[in-house]
């Protein structure tokens, strides 16, 4: 073997000069540039979607959802609609916007609802151990804080006046989920004289329950699970603390709306999600996640002049079915409403256990409910091309009328948009398709007190993020591909219906 001429020479700079270029055979030039600092971002006009795609970013994304998360941190731990935790996350929105330099409106609307104003607290009092008991409360429960001897009555199910025959008034009331409403059973101990009532449920599982609202009766009901409840029934001399701290009636909350200054006041592209949260949680992936992309992508437009006005949304109440955004697109009037050229939607875009879903607006999947309005699929195929141009697996999900773009295609607007799924369970086949795991939910926290900061893929909520500029930015430019270069969309006007009922997703009555 001969040793070849000049190898010995390499010194130290030829060897860095040979290992760069070896780098340089397998990263392309491009890709190790480094990518524009936020002050950088914030000095440029971001017009076209290789500049816009680069300034949004996962790190400005989660910069907003800490600030929701901090929001319900001073607010009990919710930013349900109503709540002081709502109207400071409506504060803060409107503030980016105006910042980035938008219009901003917020509107205001009353609805009918329940507010649990501070967590529901069941304690073992006696016999010992003494402690707290996991206990979720039932929607439209009153105020109270008692303590008090728990008695079982005669029908462990009380749905008949005469199983509380001889219940000692003043105790607490333990009752078996079963055979009617939790109403009736709510309404025969409060006429029993109890001072407070824990349902038990009669399955595995904890219970989502509602007294309904026309539930008025000024007693805390609150429920546990079925073998927290068996056990609490044979325990011999219990003595509980049950105390509930509720709102229920007419209250106040705000959609927030933020255009931009220019663009065609004729052909308005709206994108929307709902800001609020449920009692229950901080509500960061449902629906932080895509309150906060659209803030970050907001801002990371700012300084673009969009050939088409943009109107970006914020509704409230989402979780008292869609009456924020019903209540806006009932607003609009006939011409107000033909001037909208498209909506699209983001709610819950950041799932741990995520799945990369575009609504179906052609109903190619041809399964639940049908196509969107004429242009909708159109839509549908933006977001293709966007998941297709960065190399992700998408598949189409159903317009369930589970979310803000219900009215908007009641009312004939075409729409679209994105979704990671909630507490649907992730197939195997999924799995094999976007990681994640089998058999469990998407969002394991869906509409609970876990559904924090934590609860969040980075990966999904950076690809999604960017998937909300990019067909916001291609809209602001062109809407050709959905109304015609410069036609309208098919709005009609009227009162849209109410949300359906969501037997999956609302509580249960009985
Ligand atoms: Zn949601």
């Amino acid at each position: 073997m001969t040793r070849r001429p000049g190898r010995r020479s390499l010194g130290r700079l030829g060897i860095l000069a040979a290992a760069a270029v070896l780098a340089a055979a397998v990263v392309p030039a491009a890709a190790v540039a480094a990518p524009p600092t936020p002050a950088a971002c914030d000095a440029r006009t971001n017009d076209n979607v290789k500049k816009l795609l680069e300034c949004v970013t996962l790190a400005g994304v989660r910069e907003h959802q800490a600030a929701l998360q901090a929001i319900a941190d001073a607010n009990n731990g919710t930013r349900v609609s109503g709540s002081p935790g709502y109207d400071a996350s409506a504060a803060y929105a409107a503030q980016v916007f105006a910042d980035a330099g938008y219009a901003v409106t917020v509107q205001e609307f009353q609805f009918q609802t329940f507010i649990v104003l501070s967590p529901s607290i069941l304690e073992q009092v006696a016999p010992p151990p003494a402690g707290p008991v996991a206990n979720s409360i039932l929607s439209y429960s009153g105020s109270g804080d008692v303590t008090a001897s728990v008695s079982t009555v005669s029908d462990i199910r009380g749905c008949n006046a005469a199983d509380f025959a001889g219940f000692p008034a003043g105790n607490i009331a333990l009752i078996s989920r079963g055979s009617c409403t939790f109403a009736i059973k709510a309404t025969n101990a409060y006429n029993a004289g109890a001072s407070g009532v824990v349902i038990y449920n009669n399955q595995a599982g904890v219970l989502n329950g509602t007294l309904g609202n026309g539930f008025t009766l000024d007693i805390p009901v609150t429920s546990v699970t079925q073998a927290v409840g068996q056990q609490l029934a044979a325990t011999p001399g219990l003595v509980m603390r049950l105390k509930t701290d509720t709102f229920r009636g007419i209250a106040t909350t705000s959609n927030v709306l933020a255009e931009t200054p220019g663009g065609d006041p004729d052909n308005v592209v709206m994108v929307g999600a709902h800001l609020d949260s449920v009692n229950a949680g901080p509500g960061i992936n449902d629906n932080g996640s895509g309150s906060a992309a659209i803030l970050e992508a907001a801002q990371q437009m700012g300084k673009v002049k969009p050939r088409n006005k943009v109107r970006f949304a914020l509704w409230g109440a989402e979780e008292s079915s869609l009456v924020g955004s019903t209540f806006y697109v009932n607003g609009l009037s006939p011409e107000e409403g033909a001037r909208i050229a498209l909506y699209l939607n983001f709610d819950m875009i950041g799932s741990p256990n995520h799945v990369f879903f575009i609504y179906d607006g052609d109903d190619s999947d041809a399964v639940g409910a049908g196509p969107g309005p004429a242009g909708s699929a159109e839509i549908e195929d933006v977001f293709e091309a966007y998941y297709t141009s960065v190399g992700r697996p998408f598949k189409g999900t159903d317009f369930s009328g589970r979310s803000d773009y219900g009215p908007f295609i009641a009312a004939g607007i075409p729409s679209g948009g994105l979704f990671t799924g909630a507490e649907g369970v992730k197939t195997a086949e999924e799995a094999a398709l976007w990681g994640g795991t089998a058999g469990i939910a998407y969002d394991p926290c869906y509409h609970q007190a876990c559904d924090t900061y934590a609860n969040n893929n980075d990966d999904a909520l950076d690809v999604n993020a960017d998937g909300v500029a990019y067909a916001t930015l291609q809209f602001a430019q062109n809407t050709s591909a959905v109304n015609g270069v410069k036609g309208k969309g098919n709005f009609k006007p009227g009162p849209v219906p109410p949300a359906p009922a969501d037997p999956e997703h609302d509580p249960v009555t009985e």
